[in-house]
């Protein structure tokens, strides 16, 4: 059997057609109806008011972060357990990113530890610029709780919804409940454009500005004139073809990634130290990556060495991030994250691209049953 992948896209749409449009008409670049089309499409199936593309979720974070004023000198809380991504544009500001433990339930920020940061940080005069909150592998985070308590304490709330696209919580999508919400369609995600990201908000003038800022901060087109620092982060109108036939697709594979963690739930959650991610009760998750839990003591061998393993078998299975705080750039000994340390050295990411095929997934099972 050739090797099984994470997570690759899922292109047997109308990719090709709208694709084709765009090199036929001659508009390839960062203007045409393909651009617009799918800020509407996005701005419709999210429900936010605005939605503005960008060319890629790391690109969306770091204007949101400008947008909201986040500067050199500003604290952002972000949780520990992420993808580098989140963060890095906390760097790019000359900001500092303050770590958060998650949670054990949705592997999120963990509420309680966020407000308990935020007194924490106040007490030393210290008050924070924003939070950014990520919905990791497709959970929600307790996104309701969380964004009270930036009210609460008057702070800006940004999500990271790159790997949540079409998951909600109490019936509202992941990614309007902040002041902007980030997506991404890397060629890993949910929906893919090659490349190319999302920055939604229901305030307008953020929506302007954060069109401003990502074409060049350009106050008059013709004479070249800009009174700002701003950004080529456009995204192309080939790109978004390809977004507008992916989101079409999008309920589709929703579904499909459902049923992937369903067969895993089934068949996995049953032996001995393996606990398989599930959804809470008023939640509902678009499962971009199914993942489990490895007990080394009942289960007899660390998550690492069976992800090992596995991996020799062929299959791309892959460990949860490295926790943000211990790497070199990030380093903070001051952070003690428990759950953050434990997720990290039990998690593993199945296999769960959309396209993933019923014969794959009883490999993989048949895999852990004999490695036990
Ligand atoms: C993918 C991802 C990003 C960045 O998106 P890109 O489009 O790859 O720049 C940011 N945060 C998280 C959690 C991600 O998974």
């Amino acid at each position: 059997m050739k090797e099984i992948p994470l997570s690759v896209p899922h292109l047997n749409g109308n990719e090709l057609e709208y694709v084709k449009e765009c090199l036929d008409t001659n508009w390839v670049s960062s203007a045409g109806k393909y651009v617009d089309k799918f800020e509407n499409d996005l701005s419709e199936y999210t429900g936010s008011k605005n939605a503005v593309a960008t060319v890629n979720g790391t690109a969306a974070i770091h204007t949101a972060l400008k947008i909201l004023g986040v500067e050199a000198g500003d604290k952002v809380l972000v949780p520990a357990l992420t993808f580098i991504a989140s963060v890095n544009p906390v760097a790019y500001c000359g900001a500092t990113p303050i770590f958060v433990d998650s949670e054990l339930d949705t592997y999120n920020m963990d509420p309680a530890k966020l407000e308990e940061k935020i007194k924490e940080l106040r007490k030393k005069d210290q008050k924070p610029k924003a939070v950014i909150v990520v919905h990791l592998f497709g959970q929600p985070a307790k996104i309701k709780e969380i964004a009270e308590i930036c009210d609460k304490y008057d702070v800006y709330l940004i999500e990271d919804a790159t790997e949540s696209l079409g998951s909600k919580y109490n019936e509202q999508m992941t990614g309007t409940f902040g002041d902007i919400g980030c997506f991404s369609f890397n060629g890993n995600k949910l929906i893919t454009t090659g490349g190319g990201g999302m920055l939604v908000t229901d305030n307008n003038q953020w929506a302007e500005k954060a069109r401003y800022l990502t074409t060049q901060a350009k106050d008059d087109a013709v004479q070249f004139i800009h009174n700002e620092v701003g950004y080529n982060y456009r995204l192309t109108n080939i790109q978004a073809a390809m977004g507008v036939a992916q989101l079409e697709q999008i309920d589709e594979f929703i579904e499909k990634k459902r049923e992937i963690n369903n067969f895993y739930y089934e068949n996995l959650n049953l032996l001995d130290g393996i606990t398989v991610t599930r959804e809470l009760d008023n939640v509902y998750s678009n499962y971009w990556l199914s993942t489990i839990l490895v007990d080394e003591n009942e289960f007899g061998m660390d998550s690492k060495s069976l992800y090992k393993k596995l991996r020799n078998e062929g299959i791309m299975v892959r460990p949860f991030f490295k926790p943000i705080n211990e790497m070199p750039m990030y380093i903070d000994n001051s952070f003690s994250g428990e759950n953050t340390k434990k997720l990290w050295e039990e998690g593993i990411c199945l296999p769960s691209s959309v396209n993933i095929k019923r014969e794959e997934m009883v490999y993989i099972i048949e895999s852990i049953k004999n490695i036990i």
